[in-house]
């Protein structure tokens, strides 16, 4: 078995453990219709799964040398945390700014030239995760590279730098007229 399969394989398994991967029929906030959920926070309110997925993104960094580690609010907040701890780095957050897109606040600083690990929990979009990485070239640092738990970007994803998650979870979705859980009548939730 490859390092990567055991990697997602295990991943799976912590999210189910935990509860965060849920098997039925969703309406998503998109509007479209899916047969797994991801309920983030019933992963991040464990800290022993939410450790140790932290671990496999801190074991893929390290020979990266990040010198610090940055996520944004508000699940970034618990990864970015975890993710230094292991790294014995600092950890550092992004949080919304007046005018749009994010910014750190509270104090937080960059060294010139610093680099940094960006950090998040799932990645559907991207644009978490750029806001961060504006924040760090504006702050003065270097995003060296991203690392998030669960990629639903279906690898559309792309920062230029590199990037690790722990699953990659490419799940189909549907129009409501399309979808096949529709079709069989099984109770749709609203998430
Ligand atoms: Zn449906």
């Amino acid at each position: 078995m490859s390092g990567r399969r055991q990697t997602e394989e295990a991943t799976a398994r912590l999210l189910r453990e935990a509860g965060a991967l849920l098997e039925g029929h969703f309406q998503l906030a998109s509007g479209r219709h899916s047969g797994v959920y991801v309920e983030k926070f019933r992963l991040l309110e464990r800290p022993p799964q939410t450790d140790a997925l932290c671990r496999m993104i801190a074991d893929w960094a390290r020979e990266l040398s990040p010198q610090v580690v940055a996520g944004p609010t508000t699940g970034g907040v618990i990864i970015s945390y975890e993710v230094a701890r292991h790294l014995g780095l600092r950890s550092i957050f992004a949080e919304n700014a007046e005018g749009g897109g994010r910014s750190f606040q509270r104090g937080f600083a960059i060294a010139p030239g610093e680099r940094v690990l960006v950090v998040d929990d799932v990645l559907t979009t991207g644009g978490s995760v750029r806001d961060v990485l504006d924040a760090v070239r504006a702050a003065g640092g270097e995003p060296l590279a991203v690392a998030v738990l669960i990629d639903r970007s279906g690898g559309k994803a792309g920062f230029g730098v590199p990037f690790f998650s722990c699953l990659a979870l490419d799940l189909p979705s549907y129009e409501p007229a399309d979808c096949p859980l529709c079709e069989q009548d099984v109770p749709l939730t609203i998430t």
